[in-house]
């Protein structure tokens, strides 16, 4: 069983039986998973982890759900790939990609989606359901076909076609709503309370939340049991932010690996970049936006954890850096052309983010970086349409040569 006590308040600390809530009764406060970290530490070993599943159920003894095979598709356990051609072009000894977008429905949210829905069905759920950007979507449609259970997935009506598309091919009941992704998320909170369905980023929030931990305790493996000294994600909500500084700091705590001195970085593009602002106007107050920007999988104007992440900031002496909406693209083209790798909007707003932590001397050549890429490129093609240019020519090997001033 999940070594998991209870739920706690962020706020107050009231605690509350393991259930599908998410906010405090008293204070309205988020709630958290509380865990017995002296036990997990009993049970914990880097040899049983090693020799676990090639998933994130790797991590199941820090996870609030027990491994059910009839939901998993196998998420997590994706590349970290030390950079070459990026690392040389920013001037970096030591840069590692997390390539999440190699997910099964291509981005991170696959891991939040894995833990939420093997404990929706520990609470007795049928039906799953999320208000999405998008690629939550994806992840909540196709977890509920592979387990057999109805999906209601809700989105603004203004997203990518390949987000649309990598949602509505496992057939949910997909719901399309005129309004930004905080209206889409007013309207699931009150559904939330009306039908008995578990709305993955909502009601069941706080075990969705630690999927997310399995980015650090993923990145402290690979890189051979240790933390990095830095790490920089994208951010919309804040959640995958704070929990993969969790998950560094839980394998710390029960000794997996030796202290943790990794500064944590939040990228936001400028069209919403409501906790980076605030962290660059020096409050810890967030002051909720219209988002309007390319990176539409970030496009949370009034964040959730936004809070949090500006204390997971100062808790980690990290920082936040803001991409312009012009860098995003550049900032995918950068990754595909040095590294291999394509990714989306996000992804693009982690890369020109890192540009910019190195150009202002935050990140040092030789200090250790994680870079978190985490989406998929082909679900958010409008951004890069117009770098696709083929030399388009007759078949013949004089028209070839002729296109591009050849002679064999
Ligand atoms: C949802 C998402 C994020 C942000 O996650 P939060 O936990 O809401 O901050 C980042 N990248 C991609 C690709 C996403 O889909
Ligand atoms: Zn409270």
């Amino acid at each position: 069983m999940a070594n998991i006590a209870a739920l706690r308040c962020k706020e107050c600390s009231r605690e509350y039986p393991v259930g599908a809530f998410n906010v405090c009764d008293f204070c309205f406060g988020p709630l958290e998973v509380v865990y017995d970290l002296e036990a997990i530490a009993q049970v914990t070993s880097r040899d049983k982890i090693t020799s676990g599943p090639l998933s994130l159920w790797r991590y199941a003894d820090f996870l609030p759900a027990d491994y059910n095979a009839q939901i998993d598709i196998n998420a997590g356990f994706t590349p970290l790939i030390r950079s070459s051609g990026l690392a040389k072009k920013l001037g970096l000894d030591e840069l590692w990609i997390k390539n999440d977008s190699v997910n099964p429905s291509y981005s991170f949210k696959d891991r939040v989606v894995a833990v939420a829905t093997a404990k929706a069905l520990e609470l007795g759920f049928e039906t799953i359901a999320c208000a999405s950007t998008g690629n939550l979507a994806c992840s909540v449609a196709a977890h509920a076909s592979r387990a057999g259970i109805k999906a209601y997935v809700f989105i603004p009506s203004d997203l990518e076609k390949g987000k649309v598309l990598g949602a509505a091919i496992y057939n949910p009941t997909m719901v399309a709503i005129d309004g930004s992704y905080d209206d889409v998320n007013r309207l699931c909170s009150e559904l939330a309370d009306q039908y008995p369905w578990a709305f993955v980023n909502i009601n069941v929030r706080p075990f969705y939340a630690d999927g997310s931990k399995t980015l650090g305790y993923e990145v402290a493996e690979q890189l051979g049991w240790r933390a990095p000294e830095h790490a920089v994600a994208p951010s919309a909500s804040g959640a995958m932010f704070t929990k993969i500084y969790q998950g560094l700091k839980e394998f710390e705590q029960v000794g997996i690996i030796g202290n943790v001195h990794t500064k944590m970085h939040c990228a936001q593009a400028r069209g919403c970049s409501p906790i980076a602002t605030a962290y660059e106007e020096g409050r810890l107050v967030i002051r909720p936006v219209k988002p309007a920007t390319i990176a539409k999988s970030l496009g949370i104007g009034n964040p959730a954890d936004g809070y949090y992440a500006l204390k997971t900031i100062e808790a980690s002496n990290g920082s936040a850096v803001i991409a312009e909406e012009n860098e995003v693209a550049d900032g995918i083209k950068l990754l595909a052309e040095t590294e291999g790798i394509f990714t989306e909007g996000a992804g693009g707003v982690a890369i020109a983010g890192l540009k910019r932590l190195v150009e202002r001397g935050t990140i040092k050549k030789n200090e250790s970086t994680v870079v978190y890429i985490t989406g998929n490129g082909l679900k958010t093609t409008e951004i890069v349409e117009d770098v696709v240019n083929p030399i388009h020519i007759d078949a013949t090997v004089t028209a070839f040569e002729e296109s591009l001033g050849l002679k064999a």
